[in-house]
């Protein structure tokens, strides 16, 4: 059988030819903002850490603590026997963190979301999605069997022709805050539209929840929505807490609804129960150290006037997320690498992730960064970036 091998090479070939050759670098530090690679320190400006809670003295010896207890593996799936006493006190705190009666946990993000589609969703049924959302969300409409389209990028109009031509039961899932340009979804305009048109909303904010909202609640917080008007909310641990896993919050019929029927939350084993109960300390950082968002507002805001100043190609997005979009793969990749001879790292994003003659570098900031480090990467992109 020579057919698979082929087509593995010819796959790599491709993917050369085109510059678009993925590759893991090894780090030899852990996540913060300096991390070691081959031997040498840089300043890391990629990573989702946002509020530099991954590597948060109290977040580890959590961790720690709960290891000695609950020990490493949940050992089962959460309906088997899996699901221990901090799994169930961090789905509580997450629940009453974002204004809902219940909360449910999944190992990843990309488990929920294409969990959760797949088991609200059935033939019949419509899901209109943001183009630009996340692919676990598109994945998951695309596999659910209900009508997947597409509107433009933060499009209300297009929303609204969509949705009146929308058949059954409705479904609207957008980003709360977009991966790959930064920019927040206009969630309150499209939750009007979802009341007009009797459809269901969904929001995905990994890259919100812990960052923005009064509290740090994220992005429907900020929208000054509600339950009612988004009666789906996901989010992941990863990003800004610091850990790992995910979870869905809702009203009691959605989470039990879910519990029964989605079938990467049934067939999976659950998260370490240790990790569940760092992310709860995590939890109870960010809400108490609300000077953590102060900070990532701050260096946000000088980063943007720094790269103004430059008249480096920014987006419009106020998030930690700040991409300076190159175009050209092979461009970003020569920009990413010069800026790795001079000690800094942001990796090149490059479709498929983001759309044909729009690659980028996707500079993210942390808390955890000093505003003497933003300076040295507004430094060093003065020195990279090609004169107009
Ligand atoms: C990171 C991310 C996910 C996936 O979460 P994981 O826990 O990393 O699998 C889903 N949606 C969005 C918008 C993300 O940024």
């Amino acid at each position: 059988m020579e057919a698979f091998p082929q087509r593995l090479r010819a796959v790599l070939e491709e993917r050369r030819a085109a510059g678009l050759y993925r590759q893991c670098q090894t780090l030899e530090s852990g996540q913060g903002p300096v991390v070691r690679v081959d031997g040498r320190a840089y300043l890391n400006f990629c990573s989702n850490d946002y509020l530099g809670l991954a590597s948060h003295p109290k977040v580890i010896a959590s961790l720690r603590a709960a290891a000695a207890v609950w020990g490493v593996g949940s050992g089962a799936s959460h309906l088997v026997c899996g699901h221990s006493a901090p799994h169930r006190a961090l789905e509580e705190a997450l629940a009453e963190y974002t204004g809902r009666p219940r909360a449910l946990l999944f190992s990843s993000g990309y488990a929920a979301n294409t969990g959760i589609l797949q088991a609200l969703l059935q033939a019949g049924d419509t899901v209109l999605q943001d183009r630009l959302n996340h692919a676990s969300l598109l994945d998951g409409g695309l596999h659910s069997g209900a009508r997947l389209r597409r509107f433009a990028h933060n499009d209300c109009d297009d929303l609204a022709r969509k949705l009146q031509q929308s058949a059954g039961p409705t479904l609207v899932a957008v980003d709360g805050v977009f991966s790959m340009d930064g920019d927040s979804a206009p969630l309150a305009s499209i939750a009007r539209l979802c009341h007009q048109h009797q459809a269901w909303l969904m929001v995905d904010d990994a890259h919100g929840l812990g960052v923005t909202g009064a509290t740090g609640a994220g992005s429907v917080e900020a929208a000054g929505l509600g339950s009612g008007d988004v009666p789906v909310l996901m989010a992941t641990l990863g990003k800004a807490l610091g850990t790992s896993g995910a979870f869905v919050a809702g009203d009691e019929l959605l989470i039990e609804a879910l519990i029964q029927s989605t079938r990467n939350y049934i067939y999976t084993t659950a998260m370490p129960p240790a990790l569940a109960a760092a992310s709860l300390t995590a939890l109870g950082l960010l809400r108490e150290e609300a000077w953590r968002r102060d900070q990532l507002a701050a260096l946000v805001d000088q980063f943007r006037r720094g790269a103004a100043d430059l008249g480096l190609p920014l987006m419009g997005s106020d998030s930690a997320i700040q991409p300076l979009v190159v175009g050209d793969a092979a461009r970003a990749v020569q920009l990413s690498q010069q800026l790795r001879e001079r000690g800094i790292l942001i990796s090149a994003i490059r479709p498929p992730t983001v759309p044909a003659g729009t690659s980028r570098l996707r500079v993210t900031l942390s808390a955890a960064h000093t505003a003497e480090q933003v300076e040295r990467l507004l430094t060093a992109l003065s020195e990279v970036w090609p004169r107009a």
